[in-house]
This record gives C-alpha cells, structure tokens and sequence, in this order.
C-alpha cells in the first residue's frame, strides 16, 4: 500500500471538520452521529498516523504500534509518545485503536510460540498504554494441538496476566474471527468462554471488537438478519462487552471461513448490512474502523468507503 499520500486536502477540509464540532471529546460528536474512522499507516512515525486519519475526516483511527508481520520489537521513545499524543491533541480523533502482531498465538500449546506470544503482546500492551490508546484488538489464538478448552484456557490466562501486569486506560478487546484452520473466536458462544475464563478485575479490561466480514465468513448472517445476528451477540456474550467494529465487506460468501476484506457494499455482504448497522442508533456508541482494501491510493479509497457508509447512514 502506498504511505506518502498525505498533507494536500487537510486545509481544505478543517472547514468541514470544526462544522461536525465537538473536537475536545466531552460528550464527543453531534448526537446521532457514531465516531467513525479507519485503520491507517503510521509510515514515517506514529504521528503522521493521526495526519492521515483527519484526511479522512475520521473521529477514530486504527495503527499496528509494530510490524504485524514480525517478530521483532519495535521500540517506543519516549520523543515518539510525545509527537503522537500532541497530534492526537490538535485533531477530531476521540477513539484510538492498535491491532495487535498477527503472529502472535496466546492459545499455542509449542512452549517457544507460546512465549514469543507472550512477550510480543505484553510489550504490545505496554506500547499501548503509553501511548494512552484506548483500545487493543487481539485476535483469539489458534488451537493447533486440537484441544480447544484447553487453548481456550492458555489464551486467557496469558490476557489475564498481561492485563494485571500493564495497568493504564487500555481496554484489549478480543474479535471475532472468520474461524480459518483451528482459530478460536468465531463464534459467538467460544468467545463468551474467552472471556469468562478471564478473572473479574482483569475482565473489566476486556472486550469485543466485531468484524463484520469476519462474522459473516463465519456464518452469521448480518445481511439477511442483521437484528437477529445482535441478538445472539446479547444472550451470549452481552452488548455491553461491544466496545469497536470493524466494518469490512466480505470477499467469500456466508460460512465460507475464509477472511478476505471487501470494500463496503462490493463484497458478499452488500449494502443492505452495513445499512442495517449504519442505521442502528441504539449502538451509536460503538465506534467504527474500516479495514478495507487499499489499493494504490489508500487515501482515496478509505475515503470512498467511508464515504459509502456515510451516506448508507442516511443521517
Ligand atoms: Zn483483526
Ligand atoms: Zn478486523
């Protein structure tokens, strides 16, 4: 994807941007209006992530703190904490996210997997804090040996402990996954035990983060039955533990498991979900990140996708 896209349009649209008001996050933006945003690049520092997000014209952002393709540590400086909070500073963003390595496997019954796990995310949660994010995604790990309580157990013990040991305002939210292969967490019910196997003061530090591409891969039917899929969330893990979406269209069609994004509206799930969920005020509260593809020109395309859903939200 291309990094070096920023910095022309910002003029030109902090016009529009102090007209949706509310940038000092007390009470956060016009009622009716839920906080809505995509995963961007943090080439060149953090910083320059929160530069690309107000192109956007976002009010959340998503950033990998590392590279999420390797095992190496990538370091925090105190220099790069203070250039990242006084952008964040000066900007509409109210919610901020980091996705966590997707190497790291907290459920791994191989001891070195494990560890590298481990470590990989206590020092991505302690990035975390630093940077005062307010949430960590996580994806639930892989049941490679077969015993999925069992991985279940590990996967919860290790978020417990990395939980306690890291105090500070981030909340580690588990997603729901697409259920390749031996991933836990894709349905709802596994990830209802995730979290019940996580001690109480620790599980107050815990919740979920929805992708819809995810679930529908999964088989939850969110174009067909979008009231029905929330529903099924509430009675088993509770909407309470709601906490992010991730809204990406899907490439593969319903139960299929496979995890590829679409753009909004041009995968299997359609415009018709995105809709439903647009429209749904009693969940305004949740935030939204967009993980779709971006192509040559990331800039352009988020805001195509964001631009879709905003008008899908028919507000
Ligand atoms: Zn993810
Ligand atoms: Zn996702």
């Amino acid at each position: 994807m291309s990094d070096e896209t920023e910095t022309t349009t910002r003029e030109t649209t902090a016009g529009d941007r102090d007209a949706r008001g509310a940038p000092d996050g007390a009470g956060g933006l016009e009622a009716g209006e839920p906080w809505l945003g995509a995963h961007v690049s943090i080439a060149g520092g953090l910083d320059r992530a929160v530069g690309r997000a107000e192109e956007l014209d976002a009010t959340a952002l998503q950033i990998f703190t590392g590279q999420p393709q390797r095992w190496a540590d990538p370091g925090l400086g105190k220099a790069d904490v203070e250039a990242f909070r006084s952008a964040l500073e000066g900007s509409d963003i109210q919610v901020t996210v980091s996705h966590d390595s997707y190497l790291i496997n907290l459920a791994s019954e191989k001891e070195d997997l494990f560890e590298k796990s481990e470590r990989a995310f206590r020092s991505e949660l302690d990035r975390c804090v630093r940077l005062g994010l307010d949430y960590l995604v996580t994806h639930p790990g892989n049941a490679t040996g077969g015993d999925r309580p069992e991985a279940l157990r590990r996967n919860a013990d290790a978020l417990a402990r990395a939980i306690a040991d890291h105090p500070g305002p981030t909340t580690v939210l588990v997603e729901t996954t697409a259920g390749s292969g031996t991933a836990l967490g894709w349905r709802f019910d596994e990830l209802a035990r995730l979290i019940e196997a996580v001690p109480g003061p620790q599980r107050e530090r815990l919740g979920v983060c929805l992708d819809t591409c995810h679930a529908y891969a999964a088989g939850y039917d969110l174009r067909e039955d979008y009231g029905g899929v929330m529903e099924e969330f509430d009675r088993t893990i509770g909407l309470d533990r709601l906490r992010l979406f991730h809204l990406n269209d899907s490439r593969h069609p319903r139960g299929s498991r496979k995890d590829r994004h679409a753009d909004i509206g041009e995968g299997e799930l359609g415009d018709a979900a995105f809709a439903a969920l647009m429209g749904d005020r009693s969940l305004d509260r949740v935030p939204r990140v967009i993980e779709t593809p971006k192509g040559d020109d990331a800039t352009a395309r988020d805001r195509a996708n964001l631009g879709h859903l905003r008008a899908l939200a028919g507000r």
